[in-house]
């Protein structure tokens, strides 16, 4: 079957792809400079966002009320699937693909006019704090305190694994708000000032050269506004944004990898031969190839089953990401074994070739677990995306207890 594109989206594909083309340095690799931690990086991708707010870019897809272009989902993934090929990203990414969805689905009125116009201009940055030594997969077992205080909520506890460069501006943190059965309906989410007196950040390194963030909160005030959402909803509010981030376009930028890959295999050479003329590096080439372009389209699909949320419920397009996740670590193992040992280097070494590209698939397998384990994943297609009945509750007992003996 052949997909096309409707005019009405090619003729947005177009002006986006002029859009970055224009806003771009023209040496701007990708795959080598857009990584969003560092701070050079992040101040250059604000500026691409402010210029992208003239145009109401960034915001096409919310609704118009709070500054959108009011894009249907299909629009946006036009949108999107251009600024994935030339690798743009806007201002404030987490602030701007995981908070404001959520405010905009589940915050208040107040909340919205609060939180949604900075967003939008790409003056915040944001962290999502979920993640805890003993609260991964299993989120609802959060123990990290807010405790009411007069007008004001006091926060303690640790967060693990958390994504970001630069101390952001404010930190999306799950917290534990009441002791009740079951743990999920204790939960509740709170802005906090990334700077806020009593909040300190140690680097955690990861074996795929990312840099996470362990995250202490010590007596960490916050006025009571800060809530978000409804008091002891905070679960929910954090599921809404796994899904917005589990279905954030994975694999609409496929394609501009592949012909990376390509090029790649076109000049390097092994026994005075081009790469890709090795039949072991043409069956990985080909196998790749096949993967990238369903991970494109799992993008479209994704992106067509967003725009039936209304008929067919939030959870059935995870597939998208889990592919997208699933294939870059099969890739990722593939391509380390026929191209051989640079890929094993890191983007920075003196040593790696062409800006260390190949060994830029191979640090993305550490990536497979952001968002979710892909058993976790598998768990809630099964479950809610296909209804599946549920696993039994004292099984996932027995496995978190299990996970927490190490
Ligand atoms: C690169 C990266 C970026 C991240 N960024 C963030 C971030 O920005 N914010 C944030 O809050 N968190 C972040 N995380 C944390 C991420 O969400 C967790 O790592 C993930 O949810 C898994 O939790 P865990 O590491 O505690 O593993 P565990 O929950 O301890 O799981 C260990 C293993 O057991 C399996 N398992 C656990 N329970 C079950 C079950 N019931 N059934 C079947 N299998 C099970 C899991 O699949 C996994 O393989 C990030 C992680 C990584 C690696």
């Amino acid at each position: 079957m052949e997909f096309g594109f409707s005019e009405e989206q090619k003729k947005l594909m177009a002006e986006m792809r002029e859009f970055c083309i224009n806003e771009l340095p023209e040496d701007y690799d990708p795959e080598y400079s857009g990584r969003f931690q560092e701070a050079e990086t992040q101040a250059f991708w604000k500026q691409f966002h402010q210029k992208g707010v003239e145009k109401g870019w960034p915001t096409a897809g919310w609704p118009t009320k709070y500054g959108g272009l009011g894009f249907s989902a299909m629009e946006q993934a036009a949108v999107s699937s251009e600024m994935a090929y030339w690798g743009a990203r806007w201002g404030g990414i987490m602030a701007m693909t995981l908070v404001a969805p959520t405010v905009l689905t589940s915050g208040t009125e107040e909340q919205k006019e609060k939180w949604i116009p900075p967003i939008a201009r790409g003056e915040i940055t944001a962290f999502e704090c979920f993640t805890e030594p003993d609260a991964g997969s299993d989120e609802a077992n959060v123990q990290l305190r807010a405790v009411p205080d007069g007008d004001e909520y006091v926060l303690n506890g640790q967060k693990t694994f958390i994504s970001g460069g630069t101390k952001p501006d404010w930190l999306y943190t799950l917290c534990k708000t009441a002791d009740v059965t079951p743990k999920h309906r204790g939960l509740s989410i709170f802005m906090v000032p990334g700077d806020a007196p009593g909040v300190s950040y140690r680097p955690l390194p990861t074996m795929g050269g990312s840099q996470q963030n362990e995250i202490f909160y010590d007596n960490v005030r916050v006025p009571k506004e800060n809530l978000l959402g409804e008091l002891n909803r905070g679960f929910y509010l954090a599921m809404t944004t796994f899904e917005f981030e589990r279905a954030a376009g994975g694999g609409l930028g496929a394609r501009r990898s592949m012909e990376k890959i390509m090029e790649y295999a076109r000049q390097e050479k092994r026994n005075g031969k081009p790469l890709h003329k090795d039949p072991k590096a043409r069956d990985m080439l080909a196998r790749m190839a096949i993967h990238k372009h369903l991970e494109f389209l799992f993008g479209w699909y994704t992106a067509w089953h967003r725009s039936q949320r209304e008929k067919l419920g939030p959870q059935h397009y995870n597939s998208g990401t889990l592919w997208h996740r699933l294939w870059q670590t099969f890739d990722g193992e593939q391509f380390g074994r026929v191209f051989g040992m640079y890929t094993q280097l890191r983007q920075k070494s003196k040593y790696a070739k062409y800006h260390g590209r190949p060994g830029r698939t191979w640090e993305y397998m550490h990536a497979i677990h952001a968002a979710g384990s892909p058993e976790i994943r598998r768990v809630v297609i099964a479950d809610r995306g296909l209804g599946l009945p549920r696993i039994p509750r004292q099984f996932n007992v027995q496995i978190n207890e299990a996970l927490r003996q190490g």
